[in-house]
C-alpha cells in the first residue's frame, strides 16, 4: 500500500523521534536542547501524566491511581495520550518522544497506530551509559534540603564541601540516589528498555550515542546522527 491519502507523503513526512536512555543518562537535558535546536515539541510521558494529574483532567484521574502505586499506566491510555499530543498543531513537523514506548508491547502498539495514519518513527536515539557510571553519577549528586539546589561532587561542587552556597544548609543525598536504590531502579528499568532498542534495531533505525561525553558533545553526536 502506498502513502497516498494516508497522511504525509515521504518528502514532508513528520519527524517523530524517540529518545531512549536510563535514569541519569542525560536524556532530559538532551531532550530540552534538541527540542530548541530542531524546533520540535518534547513529549515526556512522566511530565504529561503529572500535568494531567495536576489539572485533574479525566486522563489525570485515570493515571493517578497507577502512578501513586508506581505502576505503569495502561498501554491504551498511554498511547491515546501520545496520539492526542501528536495531533496538536505544535506537532505538525514532528515531536521528540521521551519515556514512551517503555516496553515492546507499547512499541508495537505505537508502530501500528502510526502506520494506520501512514506514519512511522523516523529515528531512535539511544543515549548509552554503562550502569556503573549511572550509579556513580547519581551517587555524587547532593541537594540542599532547604532550597533544593543540586550539586555534583565532581563537576559542580559547593564552595565549602557539604554546605549549600546559597543558604549554608548541610547538603543531603536523596534517598533514591543512594547506590543500592539506584541499582535496584536500573535493574528494573534497563531490561525492558533494551528490548525496545532490540525491536527498533530490527527496523534498522537506532542511532547509538555515547552518553559518557560532555553534554555539548552528546548533542553534536545526536545532531550528526540526524543529519541536522
Ligand atoms: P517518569 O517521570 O518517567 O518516571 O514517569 C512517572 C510515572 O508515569 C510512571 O511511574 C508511570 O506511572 C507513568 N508513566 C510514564 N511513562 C509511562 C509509559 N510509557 N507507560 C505507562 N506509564 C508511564
Amino acid at each position: 500500500m502506498t502513502d497516498a491519502g494516508r497522511g504525509p507523503s515521504a518528502p514532508d513526512r513528520r519527524r517523530i523521534l524517540l529518545l531512549v536512555g536510563a535514569a541519569g543518562a542525560g536524556k532530559g537535558t538532551q531532550a530540552e536542547i534538541l527540542s530548541t535546536e530542531l524546533g520540535l515539541p518534547h513529549l515526556a510521558s512522566g511530565n504529561l501524566f503529572r500535568a494531567a494529574v495536576r489539572d485533574a483532567t479525566p486522563l489525570g484521574k485515570l493515571a493517578q491511581t497507577y502512578m501513586e502505586r508506581g505502576d505503569l499506566v495502561p498501554d491504551d491510555v498511554t498511547i491515546g495520550m501520545f496520539m492526542e499530543q501528536l495531533a496538536l498543531p505544535g506537532a505538525e513537523r514532528g515531536a521528540i518522544l521521551d519515556g514512551f514506548p517503555r516496553t515492546v508491547a507499547q512499541a508495537r502498539a505505537l508502530d501500528e497506530t502510526l502506520a494506520r495514519q501512514g506514519e512511522r518513527i523516523s529515528r531512535v536515539i539511544y543515549i548509552e551509559v554503562p550502569t556503573e557510571e549511572l550509579v556513580e553519577r547519581l551517587a555524587v549528586r547532593y541537594v540542599c534540603p532547604t532550597c533544593g539546589t543540586p550539586y555534583h561532587q565532581l563537576t559542580d561542587p559547593p564552595r565549602v564541601p557539604g554546605i549549600c552556597d546559597k543558604d549554608g544548609t548541610p547538603l543531603e543525598q536523596r534517598e533514591d540516589d543512594r547506590p543500592e536504590v539506584v541499582r535496584a531502579r536500573l535493574s528494573k528499568q534497563v531490561p525492558p528498555m533494551l528490548e525496545v532498542i532490540d525491536h527498533y534495531d530490527r527496523a534498522g533505525i537506532v542511532s547509538r550515542v555515547d552518553g559518557r561525553q560532555p553534554i555539548e558533545a552528546v548533542t553534536r553526536a545526536i545532531l550528526e546522527e540526524l543529519g541536522a
